[in-house]
């Protein structure tokens, strides 16, 4: 397992839900240290997605989808419920699982409720019908959707914005990533 990896190095990430991958992204590593991995998601990376959009994500086949423009800068803290996806107009926070490592990239589970910072401090939630719905499906446990919540309560709280990273930009030489082998 890797301890850590290189910057510019091309990773593979998958969420997995009770053992079954339900997205899968590449990545390109941005920084990786204790505290710390940062993925660039160029635009047209190789990305596998669930089927039928505006659906739960669990049990779909999956069908090639690459990342749209003008890709994104993710910032994953070491063992944190969530990631900080920068954007040019606000801070999207994605809630997932904390991430974990495999040889070649990572592991997590988006847990679909979503947040948007906006610039000027404004809060707004994003999918919290498809988290309800994912409890009433049997996907999700309340136990689970209430951690999740928990989670997204601690971020409006410590409002951890600027980050420190808004005028980062990709290394121009970095690969590209490919098709992860095995999906298809
Ligand atoms: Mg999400």
């Amino acid at each position: 397992m890797a301890e850590s990896f290189a910057v510019g190095r091309a990773i593979v990430v998958r969420h997995v839900w009770r053992g079954r991958v339900f997205l899968v992204w590449t990545a390109v590593v941005a920084h990786d240290d204790t505290n710390l991995l940062a993925l660039w998601i160029p635009p047209g990376a190789p990305c596998l997605r669930p089927g039928v959009r505006d659906a739960l994500p669990y049990e779909q086949p999956l069908v090639e989808r690459p990342w749209h423009a003008p890709g994104v800068l993710q910032l994953w803290a070491r063992g944190a419920a969530h990631a900080i996806w920068l954007l040019d107009d606000a801070w999207y926070v994605n809630l997932q699982e904390p991430f974990r490592r495999r040889d070649d990239g990572v592991e997590t589970a988006d847990q679909l409720l979503d947040l948007v910072r906006a610039r000027d401090g404004r809060w707004s939630w994003k999918d919290e019908h498809e988290l309800e719905a994912a409890v009433a499906g049997g996907f999700v446990s309340p136990e689970e959707a209430a951690g999740v919540h928990a989670e997204a309560e601690r971020v409006v709280a410590a409002d951890p914005f600027p980050t420190g990273w808004e005028n980062w930009e990709p290394d121009p030489s970095w690969p590209a990533p490919s098709r992860p082998a095995g999906f298809f």
